[in-house]
């Protein structure tokens, strides 16, 4: 992330080794370095400063040396969306034009970011919107950690509150797959947890795969956040088509990873996210199978009733489907709580305002008047 204006590079999604070899790079004196990256540290990720000169411990001539070669770094808003309902939506957008989504999901005493770990999706999940746009890249670890900044800039949570937060959970569950972009999104979260910075905890984050098997293990290693799984379907047949990376790795290798995965104990639970098609996983039977697959595995079940976008190949459940879906498995003893639709005023679909700007872009372009030729 630099600035429109000029090539300074940004400092946030920098480890502090790397903030204190990014001061080296100013003369910074080796012996000097730690201390003052840990100050860097402070201000960026305690204070939420975005500029140098707010940083009064730092001395002044080094507070004009930082100024000059770079910047805190913020992506840029291109839309603020307030729903009546107190869902925030940004659109961001990156130094190359590339537009994420991210969305806070304020509750009364609680609320989650969602974050976007890439710029579109490869995975083509019959069902999602992202899938169906084309450009793909990766976020940088600070494209990934600037969404959590932005969020705190717009609720003013700065310093980092030592509790009552508005911002107290984080779901790595936005646009893309966070486990095709696993050291970005590692290198993030790890600045997210820092206890002298954004400081939240591992328990209050939660990371959603669509089932990028090999990788589950290192999640649980490295980062031992909660697991969220997008199953959305109970037979490979059904799976295939609604997630194709389930014919790369399958129900029954997915479930296996899940039973494997640290700190599934009640106290941990995994999340198996099941989207509501009507007439398509919809029926009791499914309801009855989900149960059988996740025997064992301390789970909750988040049912979610999909929410269609234009052109759509499905609808969303009846409610009267869905409550006996639940039932189903309630009974068995697993949490099986209906999401309610947030933000529906505002597009908060994944991948719907995106593709509402690049949609308004091109009927811009399309009536832009012809350039003179000669
Ligand atoms: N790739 C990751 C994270 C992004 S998708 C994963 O697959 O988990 C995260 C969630 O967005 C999915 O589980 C799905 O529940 C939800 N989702 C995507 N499109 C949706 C839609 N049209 N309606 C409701 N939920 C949707």
């Amino acid at each position: 992330m630099t600035d429109a204006t000029s090539p300074r590079p940004a400092l946030i999604g920098l480890t502090r080794d790397e903030l204190a070899l990014a001061l080296g790079t100013i003369d910074v004196p080796a012996k000097e370095a730690r201390m003052r990256a840990n100050q860097l540290w402070h201000w960026i990720y305690y204070r939420g400063a975005t500029r140098f000169d707010a940083m009064t411990s730092i001395s002044k001539p080094l507070r004009t040396r930082l100024e000059a070669h770079f910047i805190v770094g913020r992506p840029a808003v291109e839309r603020h969306l307030l729903s009546v309902d107190g869902t925030h939506k940004w659109l961001l957008k990156f130094d190359d034009g590339q537009e994420v989504e991210s969305v806070l999901i304020p509750e009364t005493d609680r609320g989650a970011l969602c974050l976007s770990s890439q710029v579109g999706c490869t995975l083509t999940c019959k069902f999602c919107h992202t899938g169906t746009q084309r450009l793909v890249r990766n976020l940088t670890a600070a494209e990934i950690v600037g969404q959590i900044l932005n969020a705190r800039d717009t609720i003013g949570e700065w310093p980092s509150p030592a509790g009552g937060r508005i911002l107290s959970n984080i779901v790595v569950m936005g646009m893309g797959e966070p486990l095709y972009n696993y050291e970005n999104v590692a290198k993030a979260l790890a600045i997210a947890m820092d206890n002298e910075g954004i400081a939240i905890s591992r328990r209050r984050i939660t990371l959603s795969t669509a089932g990028v098997v090999p990788m589950i293990e290192t999640v649980g290693r490295e980062l031992a956040v909660g697991l969220a799984i997008s199953l959305h379907a109970v037979r490979d047949e059904l799976r295939d088509v609604l997630v194709p990376l389930n014919k790369k790795y399958p129900i029954a290798a997915l479930l296996e990873a899940c039973r494997r995965y640290p700190g599934s104990s009640n106290a941990r639970r995994i999340t198996f996210e099941y989207i509501m098609l009507k007439d398509v996983n919809d029926s009791p039977a499914d309801a009855r199978e989900l149960v059988r697959l996740i025997a064992g595995i301390p789970a909750k079940v988040n049912l979610i009733p999909f929410n269609a976008w234009p052109g759509a190949p499905y609808e969303c459940s009846t409610p009267a489907a869905m409550a006996a879906f639940a039932d189903i498995v309630n009974r068995a003893g697993y949490s099986s709580p209906i999401r309610t639709p947030r933000g529906r005023d505002i597009m908060a679909a994944c991948g719907q305002l995106k593709s509402e700007s690049v949609k308004a872009r091109r009927l811009l372009a399309a009536a832009a008047p012809p350039i003179p030729a000669g």
